[in-house]
């Protein structure tokens, strides 16, 4: 055999491996994977679901070894709420996410401070897709994380609880969230936060109910009007469906908008011979295409990818699972003293929507 017919086949038999390892691991380790991962992470997930849907479920699992396949924060957020004993890892920790990478801690510090210099009571209100450190940083002002799922009924939280809520980091769920409970256009704000946190326009701020931080995901800023009328001429009597970070000229000219586990619960209800267009990241759309063949026809608005979310692939998960058979995964670490803040930011967000 030849080297690289050698290599040809032990990238072959990387499913078998892997399939070997769970084995070998039995009840020891979990697999979770997000809906955006591709059908080859995917079949290998013991659960899958949204990012704090899986996060949620982490400590009620016997697995020592919690394995998540998406982008770090996710991975970061098992590690909040694992207990005792747990480890969560992540088969490539370079996954970040590019919204999430908008919004680091220090800048949200100082921009934080520019919007309370005056003694205005500012409740922060992280969406989940943030860092753990981020969220202790809101968890430390009293502030609480949000899903996109429950973004309505935390934004009317943080606002019945101080003079204006700060919003972060994706401007888009803000908007749209805003538009949900009827919040005055002419109250709201997007902040400036170049040059450190310099430039925001504390006049404007100090106008404002909601200030909202000027992050977005590559993935559904990428989606835009004239993408949902060429689809409706396309697809006469089709119902569209959107992700709620979409932008809100998009929200507002499509059929419903919601979180990844609404899109799916949709599509699911949709009946038969419907056809449903969905704007969101183009794993989880094609799942549900094939899912629904010969029922419900499921079309992307556009082709729109996340590049991180594709860093986790079978090869990298192999080489996980080999790394911790052998002792040598290092699991994601947070700080004492961020994951108690965190904690309580996130507790916040349970409380409210218990
Ligand atoms: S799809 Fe958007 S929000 Fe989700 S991980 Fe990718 S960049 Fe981040």
């Amino acid at each position: 055999m030849t080297k690289n017919s050698e290599s040809n086949a032990a990238a072959r038999n990387i499913p078998e491996r892997i399939d070997a390892l769970r084995k070998a691991f039995g009840s020891d380790l979990a697999i979770l994977a997000h809906h955006y991962q591709t059908d080859a992470v995917i079949r290998h997930a013991d659960l899958r679901g949204d990012s704090l849907e899986l996060s949620r479920r982490v400590p009620e699992l016997s697995a020592r070894h919690i394995v998540f396949c998406g982008v770090f924060f996710m991975a970061e957020s098992a590690a909040l709420l694992a207990s005792g004993g747990q480890e969560s890892h992540i088969p490539d920790p370079a996954a970040g996410c590019v919204m999430s990478q908008m919004a680091p801690h220090r800048l949200l510090e100082a921009v934080y401070a520019r919007v309370t210099a005056s003694g205005r009571r500012v409740v922060p209100l992280a969406y989940v897709n943030t860092s753990a450190a981020v969220k202790a940083v809101v968890g430390r002002h009293g502030g609480a994380v949000c899903t996109s799922a429950n973004a309505a009924t935390m934004l009317r939280w943080a606002l019945e609880r101080g003079d204006a809520v700060l919003f972060l980091p994706d401007r888009n769920l803000a908007a749209n969230t805003a538009d949900a409970i009827g919040l005055d256009p002419a109250e709201r704000h997007v902040l400036d936060v170049r040059g450190g946190g310099t430039r925001v326009d504390t006049a404007a701020a100090e106008g404002a109910r909601l200030l909202a931080y000027p992050g977005c995901c590559a993935v559904h800023a990428r989606f835009n009007a004239a993408q949902v009328a060429a689809a409706r001429k396309a697809h006469p009597g089709c119902s569209i469906i959107v992700h709620p970070e979409c932008a809100p000229e998009v929200v507002r000219a499509v059929d419903a908008s919601g979180s990844t586990s609404a899109i799916i619960r949709h599509v699911a209800q949709a009946p038969d011979g419907a056809t449903v267009i969905v704007g969101t990241e183009i794993n989880l759309v094609r799942r549900l295409a094939a899912e629904q063949a010969g029922r419900v026809t499921v079309l992307p608005l556009a082709e729109s990818g996340c590049s991180n979310m594709a860093r986790i692939t079978e090869t990298n998960l192999l080489a996980l699972l080999e790394a911790l058979r052998g002792g040598r995964a290092e699991p994601v670490r947070v700080a004492p003293d961020t994951v108690r803040h965190a904690r309580a930011a996130l507790e916040r967000m349970l409380e409210a929507c218990s």
